[in-house]
C-alpha cells in the first residue's frame, strides 16, 4: 500500500474556465488526509472522481458535503465540484496520486464485501501500468482491463495496448479514435457569413477531417486562416497505429451512414488485429448507428468478451439494451 503524497502548486478556476485569482496556491494529494486544497483537507472518501482535461482538474465532490465557507465559493454554482488548474505540468501527477488513494479506498470496500461473505481468497486485484490506480480484477476473466481512471487498455500482464496511449473516445463523435488537440480557426468574410474565431479541441482525426473540409474553402478566400486549416491536415496525416490506418475513414463513412463501405474497412483492419476493443467497439457503434442492432450486439459483446469492464461499450450495451437484446 504507497503513501505516496505530492505537493503542488494550483489556481482556482471558475465555471468559464478562467482563473478566479493571480497567485498560485499550494496543494497536496497524500494518503492521510485526501487532497488538501490551500489549508482546507477533503477527504479521500469525499471526492466521487476527479476528471483531467490537459492541466485543469475538476474534482467532483460527493453532494451537500459541509464544506469551509472558503472552501465553499469555489464550488461551482449547482455542482459539487471544484475546478482548479495545476501548474508545473503536474496536473497528470495530481490527479494520478488522487486515483491511486480512491482506488484504493474502493478495492478496501470491495474486498470487505467478499470477505464477509467468506470469499475473501478470492480476491483480486491489478495495478494500472499508466497511473498505478488498483483494479479489483476478481470477476474479470478477459485479456483485457479497462482502467476506468486514466481509460487505459492493458492485458493480464500490465502491457498497455500497443499504441493506445494516443487513443480514446472521442467525447465529440463518441468513436475510439487517435485524439489530438485540434486548432479549429474560422476566419472567413461571406456575404452571409461572418466569422472569426479560434478554439482549441481535443477530438478526433475524424471530427477534425470534418472541421477541415467545413472551413477550408472559406478560409482560403481569406487567406489568414489558411495556414491553421494546412496545419490540421497536417496534423490528421500524422503518423498513426498502422493496424488501425483507415479508422478515421472508417468511423467518417459510418457517421455518414455509408456502412457498405465503413464495412469494407472496419472488416480490413480485424484481418490486421481481430482481438482489438477499440475496433471492435466502433464496429459495434457503427452498426448501432445504421440501425443493424444485431450486428451492434455481436461487436459490442466481443468487446466484452476481450476486456470484460470496458466501460464504453458497456454503457453502449446498456443504454439501448432493449433495443440490442430483444431484436
Ligand atoms: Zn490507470
Ligand atoms: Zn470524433
Amino acid at each position: 500500500m504507497p503513501s505516496s503524497y505530492l505537493n503542488f502548486r494550483f489556481r482556482f478556476l471558475n465555471e468559464n474556465g478562467k482563473r478566479v485569482s493571480i497567485i498560485l496556491q499550494n496543494g497536496r494529494a497524500d494518503g492521510e488526509n485526501g487532497l488538501r486544497l490551500t489549508e482546507y483537507a477533503i477527504p479521500i472518501e469525499d471526492i466521487l472522481h476527479v476528471h483531467r482535461h490537459m492541466n485543469q482538474l475538476a474534482i467532483i465532490l460527493k453532494p451537500y458535503l459541509a464544506l469551509p465557507k472558503s472552501l465553499l465559493q469555489y464550488v461551482l454554482p449547482e455542482t459539487s465540484a471544484l475546478l482548479i488548474e495545476v501548474a508545473d505540468d503536474f496536473a497528470f501527477n495530481v490527479k494520478s496520486a488522487l486515483d491511486q488513494h480512491l482506488s484504493r479506498l474502493h478495492v478496501a470496500n470491495a474486498r470487505a464485501k467478499w470477505e464477509a461473505e467468506g470469499k475473501g481468497k478470492l480476491f483480486r486485484t491489478i495495478s494500472c501500468p499508466t497511473c498505478e490506480a488498483l483494479i479489483d480484477t476478481t470477476a474479470i476473466f478477459s485479456d483485457y482491463i479497462y482502467c476506468r481512471y486514466c481509460t487505459t487498455i492493458f492485458n493480464q500482464y500490465q502491457q498497455i495496448l500497443p499504441k493506445s496511449e494516443q487513443y480514446n473516445i472521442c467525447p465529440r463523435c463518441n468513436y475510439y479514435g487517435r485524439l489530438q488537440l485540434y486548432p479549429e480557426v474560422k476566419f472567413f468574410w461571406l456575404p452571409n457569413e461572418k466569422a472569426f474565431s479560434f478554439a482549441e479541441n481535443y477530438i478526433c482525426d475524424t471530427c477534425a477531417g470534418r472541421t477541415y473540409q467545413a472551413t477550408i474553402w472559406k478560409n482560403a478566400l481569406y487567406l489568414v486562416g489558411l495556414p491553421f486549416s494546412w496545419y490540421l491536415k497536417y496534423m490528421i496525416s500524422k503518423e498513426q497505429d498502422p493496424v488501425l490506418a483507415e479508422m478515421a475513414t472508417a468511423n467518417r463513412l459510418a457517421q455518414d451512414g455509408d456502412m457498405i463501405e465503413a464495412d469494407v474497412l472496419y472488416s480490413t483492419m480485424l484481418l490486421r488485429n481481430e482481438r482489438h476493443p477499440g475496433l471492435l467497439y466502433n464496429y459495434g457503434l457503427a452498426w448501432l448507428q445504421n440501425n443493424e442492432p444485431k450486428k451492434a450486439f455481436t461487436y459490442l459483446s466481443r468487446t466484452i468478451e476481450l476486456c470484460y469492464n470496458y466501460e464504453p461499450a458497456r454503457e453502449i450495451l446498456e443504454m439501448y439494451k432493449d433495443m440490442l437484446v430483444v431484436k
